[in-house]
């Protein structure tokens, strides 16, 4: 038998309902804060990837599913959602529509890493982007917009921790004070972030092993080394979080996977055991050298990306909503058969979700079926019922039976129904 492919995972019916309520959930709040959904192709020249996540990121060096297309042109699926979008908005001039500034998608992403709990190879994220607009007031709105998604969903013990990874010009300047710093202790460090000394400095500030941490500790942190500039930017969006209730902590540490951002950066962690170590639900910063980066005008930007699996793996039962009650329709005998279609059929058209079992020639199948499916009603119709122009409505709870005539029992049915 052929199985599916390691770290990728069946959504089964089971889940469904949990995908429904987040993907709800972010729909209803995308619209509320003027966000318009764009959906992006799924793959893309490998080098959009690489000239905007960073050739040196842990995604584009080893997590990247990369093909040859016939034509022998490099392809790669999306290893997330910005690039992609950053690419549509330029190829589409979107910066000369005003309507186009704030975007969400809604999708599966790619990435080959050893897969845990919390973390597959295929996974989906809702992303936002909101281009165009360098003022603070973008940045706090994105972050407002994750934390109430994730207060809609009903998720506890979540810490929003956010940085300013500065300026380019900052960030090179501090680039050569911290591999200075760690050049120093090369001899603690990972063989990893020995390795990422020289390519992604950055990254070794966030390593959780041991050495690591140690090897950092009083490593020269971004924040103390930020333009005037930055400065106050990273004071406005920490007022502006404030201003709006939205608890934070400062982490200086929190450097994220990509190249692209400067300023702001945030993301959002939880504390649920059901995540173990891959317990940042979602995160995101400022991207404003992005679209010129990939040849289109100069265009600030900020967004998030956060991670669906892992909502739906701290999901609260309470956050569920019911499931519609359903009718089970319990047809046999010719005549008895014939009506139950037409019955089912009504039913249906009254949106009413209801069943049947097709075949089955014992009341006994039917019910049990109806139990199993947690019908609320039962409407029982054999060749006798049909003959007298009834329905035996039962109740599948209290056992009761009533009849009603079969003219008149979908809009009955119905009525009882949405009233339960
Ligand atoms: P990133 O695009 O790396 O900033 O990730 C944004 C969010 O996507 C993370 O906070 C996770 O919730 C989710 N995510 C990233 N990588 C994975 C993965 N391999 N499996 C499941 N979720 C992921």
């Amino acid at each position: 038998m052929i199985r599916r492919i390691k770290g990728v995972k069946d959504i089964l019916p089971d889940d469904i309902p949990k995908w429904d309520v987040i993907e709800t959930a972010a729909r209803r709040l995308a619209t509320i804060y003027g966000f318009r959904e764009i959906r992006i192709p799924i793959f893309e020249q490998t080098d959009l990837f690489a000239r905007s996540i960073g050739t040196t990121t842990d995604i584009v060096e080893k997590e990247m599913y990369t093909f040859q297309d016939l034509d022998k042109t490099s392809l790669t699926l999306r290893p997330e959602g910005t690039a992609g979008a950053v690419r549509a908005y330029i190829e589409n001039n979107l910066g000369s529509v005003p309507s186009a500034q704030k975007m969400f998608y809604l999708g599966p992403m790619f990435r080959h890493e050893s897969p845990q709990a919390g973390r597959q190879r295929q996974f989906h994220q809702l992303g936002v982007e909101f281009f165009g607009n360098p003022h603070v007031g973008a940045d706090v709105e994105v972050m407002a917009f994750l934390w109430h998604f994730f207060a809609d969903l009903k998720l506890r013990d979540l810490t929003l921790e956010v940085n300013s990874l500065g300026e380019p010009a900052d960030r090179s300047r501090y680039r050569a004070l911290l591999v200075k710093f760690l050049e120093a202790r090369g001899d603690c460090l990972c063989v990893n972030c020995r390795g990422r000394l020289e390519r992604n400095p950055f990254r070794i500030l966030d390593c959780k092993e041991a050495g690591c941490r140690d090897a950092t500790r009083d490593a020269p942190m971004m924040t103390d080394h930020l333009s005037e500039r930055a400065r106050t930017q990273f004071e406005d969006v920490r007022s502006g979080l404030s201003a709006l209730g939205i608890p934070y902590t400062v982490n200086p540490r929190l450097v994220r996977g990509l190249d692209y951002y400067t300023l702001t950066a945030f993301e959002v962690t939880s504390l649920s055991p059901h995540l173990g170590a891959q317990n940042a639900l979602g995160g995101g910063g400022r991207y404003d050298g992005l679209v010129e980066g990939l040849g289109g005008p100069s265009t600030p930007a900020v967004g998030f990306a956060a991670g669906l699996e892992r909502i739906a793996l701290v999901l609260p039962p309470e956050a569920l909503t019911p499931q519609p009650k359903m009718v089970f329709v319990a047809a046999f005998g010719k005549d008895g058969e014939a009506a139950g279609t037409r019955v089912l059929q009504a039913l249906r058209a009254r949106g009413v979700s209801s069943e049947t079992l097709y075949g089955a020639s014992t009341l006994k199948a039917h019910l049990r079926q109806a139990d199993r499916r947690g019908a609320l009603l039962t409407a029982i119709i054999g060749d006798d019922e049909a003959a007298e122009g009834v329905v035996l409505l039962r109740d599948m709870t209290t056992k009761a039976q009533e009849k009603l005539p079969l003219s008149s029992a979908p809009d009955m049915i119905a009525a009882r129904v949405f009233s339960a």
